[in-house]
C-alpha cells in the first residue's frame, strides 16, 4: 500500500475519535501543572500534531488568557478540532494550522509552551526537540509524551517490535540525557497509566473498525490498517508492565 493510501484510511479509522493516541484529560493537566507557567498569563502555546483535539481543548479551557496553535498534518482532523473548539467555546482562542511538525512557521522565540501529546515520533524525539527548541522563548516549557521503557530488560518480542516501530524507544533517563543535553531542565515526568491506552484509545478505536471495514467494502488495505492496530493493542495488553508514554515536561535554559 502506499503512503498515501495509508493515510487516508488511518484518518479515516481516527477522525471519529476524541483522541488519536493514548492519554486523559487528568493527565494533560498534571502535566500542565509540571510546567509551573502562570495559568492566567497570555501564554502562546502550539499544541503540535494535535488530532482532533483532546488536548487543545484541555489546555484552551484550563489556560483562559492563551492563544493555542494547533498544528496537525491533517486538514480531515483540524475541521473536527475547529467544531469541538466552538462546541467548547474556545474557538477564538484556538487557531487550526495544517503544517509539518518539521517545517512549522513560528517566529523564533514567540512560544511560551509548546505541547506535543504522541506526535513528536513521527519525526523522532531527538530531532523535534532540537527543531522545535528555537521557537521557545529563554525560560519557554516543552511538554511532551514519548513512547518510553519502563524497565531497561523489556523481553525479546516486545523488544523486537518497538526497535522495528521506533528505533528512538528508550527509558526515561535516557531520554532526559537528551533534553539536558539539548538546552532543557527538567521540570517533571509522568508515566500515562493504563487506562488512559486502553479505555481512552484502544477500546474506542476497535469499536469504530467494523463501521470503517464497512467503508470500505473489507478491501485488503483497510483489512491490513485493522490488523496492524490490533496487533498494536494486543501487544500492549500482552506487555504494558514493560513501556508506556512518559510525559517529560521541560524549560528551556
Ligand atoms: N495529539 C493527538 C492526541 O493525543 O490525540 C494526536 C496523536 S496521534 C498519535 C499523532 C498526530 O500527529 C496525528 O494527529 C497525525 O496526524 C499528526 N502528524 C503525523 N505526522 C505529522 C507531521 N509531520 N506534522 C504534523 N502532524 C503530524
Amino acid at each position: 500500500m502506499d503512503e498515501q493510501a495509508m493515510f487516508t484510511l488511518m484518518v479515516d479509522l481516527h477522525r471519529d475519535g476524541e483522541r488519536q493516541g493514548p492519554g486523559s484529560e487528568e493527565e494533560t493537566l498534571r502535566a500542565l501543572d509540571l510546567t509551573r507557567l502562570d495559568q492566567e498569563a497570555a501564554l502562546q502555546v502550539a499544541d503540535i500534531g494535535c488530532g482532533t483535539g483532546a488536548s487543545t481543548l484541555v489546555l484552551a479551557s484550563r489556560l483562559p488568557n492563551a492563544q493555542v496553535t494547533a498544528v496537525d498534518l491533517f486538514p480531515e482532523f483540524l475541521d473536527v478540532l475547529s467544531r469541538r473548539a466552538r462546541k467548547a467555546g474556545v474557538s477564538e482562542r484556538v487557531d487550526p494550522l495544517e503544517a509539518s511538525m518539521e517545517s512549522l512557521p513560528f517566529d523564533s522565540e514567540s512560544l511560551d509552551l509548546i505541547w506535543a501529546e504522541g506526535a513528536i515520533y513521527n519525526m523522532g524525539f531527538s530531532e523535534g526537540i532540537k527543531t522545535w527548541k528555537p521557537f521557545l522563548r529563554p525560560g519557554g516549557v516543552l511538554a511532551v509524551s514519548e513512547i518510553t521503557w519502563l524497565r531497561p530488560d523489556p523481553p525479546e518480542t516486545i523488544r523486537r517490535h518497538w526497535n522495528a516501530e521506533y528505533p528512538q524507544i528508550a527509558t526515561a533517563s535516557e531520554k532526559i540525557n537528551i533534553l539536558e543535553d539539548v538546552g532543557f531542565d527538567l521540570l517533571g515526568y509522568l508515566v500515562l497509566p493504563p487506562n488512559n491506552w486502553i479505555d481512552n484509545y484502544y477500546e474506542p478505536t476497535e469499536k469504530r473498525m467494523p463501521a470503517f471495514l464497512d467503508r470500505h467494502d473489507d478491501r485488503p488495505e483497510a483489512a491490513q490498517i485493522v490488523a496492524m492496530e490490533r496487533e498494536e493493542a494486543d501487544l500492549y495488553r500482552s506487555y504494558q508492565e514493560w513501556y508506556s508514554y512518559g510525559f517529560y515536561v521541560a524549560r528551556k535554559r
